[in-house]
């Protein structure tokens, strides 16, 4: 199928938008992606017919608005090609998603067990492990890097013991755009029985992503990051462990018996989703995953991925620009990090927005790769499949401004 990628624009509203008087130029989709309007109007839709709480009352309108809320867990479900709908639960986010797996799986460790993570990793996911960490006497240990970035396999396998019970790391890097070898590192572990979690937020809406095949047991992502509202996010879980895993929120709905000193659970998934959920985000989540299968995930990756090597070749015609990760765009999706000379990440983010171009300056919440990478900071550009090789020629040209007005 040939897709016409302007028409494709059109189903964003803001891309239409000015910004200091130019046309709004979106490059920050790492940070979150711009709504198309199926997504809007579903919000809308969703509070002016359907609005009303999930499974607490036998009347119509409630009804609806569950009916609602568990087709959007059913298109999630096949989104991520899940075993079931109990796999499946609603959280606000990535961010909470790793926090309450951190919190239950707490409770499976021992002084001197260890989880293992990567210093490529979002804050998101090293902070809850390091709480849990101080908690339980667990040990936080690093996996290395390769000189472009990548997770160095062998530092990996040699890091590996019958302490590792938790190995948590991103699919793709929100600062390198590293798209890991998860399968590799799914076989390379096996034999330890670690659990092991999968940081979609970059990931899903980009690329591919199927559960089941990478045989892991944790994969959490954002809607926000996937053309979806923001405040809701997912975590997946293998049915036989979150079966066998206590909650680490509780409150309404969660519960099968409530007693005066102690309670039970309901069954999955809902045991894991205490109080009043974020139905209308669930609802759009929903919309956005009918949105990106209407114009096919493959048809996005490749699409995305012309872009990206177009990107880099620009970029490399700027002398004294360094990209950071590895050359080959095979292994990298949709982000790339640069320095230019050495003007200030946040400087030539400002000069590029008075071009009205978005792009993130900073540390991009992975303090720890940045330092690696020995920085202090770096200027990223993030694609989306409504950006356009004009977008691009525009950034360089911006590019190519703020070098001269500061040289
Ligand atoms: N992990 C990665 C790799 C991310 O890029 C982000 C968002 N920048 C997060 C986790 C956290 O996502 P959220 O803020 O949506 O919870």
């Amino acid at each position: 199928m040939t897709i016409d990628w302007q028409i494709v624009r059109d189903d964003f509203p803001i891309l239409k938008s000015k910004i200091n008087g130019q046309a709004l130029i979106y490059f920050d989709n790492a940070a979150t992606t711009q709504k198309p309007k199926v997504v809007i109007q579903a919000l809308q839709n969703y509070y002016e017919q359907a609005n009303a709480n999930v499974y607490r009352s036998v009347h119509t309108l409630s009804g609806e608005a569950t009916k609602e809320y568990e087709s959007a867990r059913e298109k999630v479900r096949d989104f991520i090609h899940a075993e079931s709908r109990e796999e499946i639960i609603f959280t606000s986010g990535t961010t909470e998603s790793i926090n309450l797996i951190a919190r239950m799986l707490s409770k499976k460790l021992e002084k001197n067990d260890e989880i293992l993570l990567t210093y490529m990793e979002h804050h998101s996911n090293i902070v809850p492990w390091q709480m849990i960490a101080k908690e339980t006497g667990a040990k936080i240990k690093y996996i290395n890097l390769t000189e472009d970035g990548r997770i160095d396999l062998e530092d990996y396998q040699s890091k590996l013991s019958a302490h590792t019970k938790i190995i948590s790391f991103t699919h793709i890097s929100n600062v390198t755009g590293v798209n890991n070898p998860i399968k590799k590192m799914v076989e390379i572990a096996e034999k330890y029985g670690a659990y092991i979690m999968v940081d979609g937020a970059q990931a899903t809406g980009h690329h591919v992503v199927d559960v089941k095949e990478l045989a892991i047991d944790f994969y959490v992502f954002s809607g926000h990051k996937m053309f979806g509202p923001t405040g809701i996010g997912v975590l997946y879980g293998k049915k036989e462990l979150l079966e066998g895993l206590e909650p680490a929120k509780f409150g309404g709905e969660m519960i099968e018996l409530v007693e005066e000193q102690e309670s039970t659970w309901a069954a999955l998934p809902h045991k894991f989703e205490a109080g009043t959920p974020n139905i209308a985000g669930a609802v759009g989540l929903g919309v956005a995953i009918d949105y990106l299968n209407k114009i096919g995930l493959e048809n996005i990756e490749r699409y995305e991925q012309e872009l990206m090597s177009y990107l880099i070749e620009r970029l490399m015609t700027i002398e004294g620009l360094t990209i950071y990760g590895p050359e080959n765009t095979e292994d990298r999706i949709g982000v790339v990090s640069f320095n230019l000379d050495s003007i200030h990440p946040h400087d030539l983010a400002t000069g590029m927005d008075l071009d009205g171009i978005a792009i993130r300056a900073g540390h991009h919440c992975a303090q720890l790769l940045i330092r690696k990478m020995g920085v202090l900071a770096t200027s990223r550009i993030s694609l989306s499949f409504y950006n356009t090789k004009e977008e691009i020629d525009q950034a360089i040209a911006s590019l190519n401004g703020v070098k001269e007005f500061f040289n």
